[in-house]
């Protein structure tokens, strides 16, 4: 069997490590000191550094956390009795303080062209979704950072959910291990996972410091070991926070654009009206400057009738010329219930990357995958009940939908 994914949960604490961190625990604590106040530690909670310092807390050599965490992340061991190099010991030292728990799968779900997508339960009947597309040269894993997501673009079936709570490292690092270990991923071998990105459900940048974490383990020679061209953070634009991650991480950078002038991207994505076109595009300069080798992607899904017209394309050519080492990705639109949008006329796809490309715009169009398991971002999720107002707002939409279809 595949699946031995550790079914533990942290249902208090969305980030372990503030917290440990927060109580401030000293070399000379005893074990069980340490265990005494506090539950289990899932150790997926920790990069390579949070590791060793963890290790010196409960008195151990900061060499042995690395030992363990390429037991955690080369072979996915969740079992400390597994770990043959480890002494019998210190093995017993971990199992009493510490668990290695990554989400629980509720449904795993393959689509006819390979597309694979698992909805992982999390606290409070809430889920969130990780999807792998396969293609001839490489694996990409769609990463989730947040259950939910504040940012109601309204083209996104996670923004339609509304914001529950953001994800702590653990929850992020173990879709990957959960993915790798069902997968069969061999590290540094033959990897079926090669990309991972930060795409899937939530604004990844509003969750800055356990994202940060998460990838600091996909790039890791001691976790996923991916550089760092195959990890890539998209973002609707909270820019700010761009020049703080493009100090913090070597990562590859998405744009969410979706439209190239400020009424219609504020009309489809909120966060317009507080980051407009001109600061977005100018944090990606800054970007560009500083990580001369990096090129930024910026997503554009086609809506018919709302983005997909002539007058658009030459919006974003214009735009484009600001950052000419940089791509569009465009995206056909993925509906589901309750949307306003439709996708756009394979023409008018067409007719609209052909602008892009005869104006010198490097422009590749993105085929969808997974149609027939939901695989757009935010669909299978939204099949399992929540209680934020915006998801009863969107129930009622449909419901209000399915009436005049009578
Ligand atoms: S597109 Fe991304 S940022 Fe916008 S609502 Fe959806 S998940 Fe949030």
């Amino acid at each position: 069997m595949w699946f031995r994914v550790n079914f533990v949960f942290i249902l208090e604490r969305e980030d372990q490590t503030a917290a440990i961190r927060g109580r401030t625990l000293h070399k000379s604590h005893s074990l069980n000191s340490v265990v005494a106040s506090s539950n289990k530690v899932n150790l997926l909670d920790f990069d390579r550094q949070g590791l060793r310092d963890f290790f010196t807390q409960i008195g151990e050599k900061p060499y042995r956390a690395e030992q363990v965490m390429k037991w955690i992340y080369h072979d996915l061991e969740d079992n400390f009795e597994n770990m043959t190099d480890v002494g019998k010991a210190l093995r017993a030292k971990l199992t009493e303080a510490c668990y290695i728990g990554a989400p629980k799968t509720l449904l795993d779900k393959v689509a006819t062209d390979g597309t694979h997508k698992w909805l992982l339960g999390m606290d409070s009947g809430n889920a969130i979704e990780t999807v792998y597309i396969p293609e001839p040269t490489r694996g990409t894993l769609c990463v989730s950072s947040q259950i939910g997501c504040a940012l109601n673009c309204q083209f996104c079936s996670t923004g339609a959910q509304g914001f529950n709570r953001n994800l702590s490292t653990a929850e992020i690092i173990g879709q990957v291990w959960v993915a790798a270990k069902y997968l069969g991923n061999v590290t540094h071998q033959n990897r079926r996972i090669t990309n991972v990105v930060m795409m899937g459900m939530g604004e990844p940048l509003a969750n800055f410091d356990n994202v940060l974490k998460a990838m600091k383990l996909m790039r890791d020679d001691l976790g996923f070991g991916l550089a760092s061209k195959r990890v890539t953070l998209s973002t609707a634009g909270l820019v700010p926070l761009i020049d703080q991650l493009s100090d913090a991480i070597d990562v590859s950078l998405a744009v969410s654009l979706h439209a190239a002038n400020d009424e219609l991207r504020t009309e489809l994505m909120p966060i317009n009206k507080r980051y407009p076109i001109a600061e977005l595009l100018a944090a990606c300069q800054r970007w560009v400057a500083r990580k001369p080798r990096t090129s930024i992607t910026f997503e554009y899904t086609l809506m018919k009738g709302v983005n997909d017209q002539p007058e658009h394309a030459r919006q974003l050519i214009k735009l484009m010329r600001k950052l000419p080492t940089c791509k569009v990705n465009l995206i056909p639109f993925n509906p589901f219930p309750g949307t306003q949008f439709a996708r756009s006329d394979a023409a008018a796809i067409h007719d609209f990357q052909s602008q892009l490309l005869n104006a010198g715009v490097l422009t590749m169009l993105r085929r969808t995958r997974g149609d027939d398991i939901d695989a757009a971002c935010g669909q299978l999720a939204g099949q399992v009940a929540d209680r934020t107002r915006r998801s009863a707002e969107l129930r009622k939409r449909q419901n209000q939908g399915a009436l005049h279809a009578l």
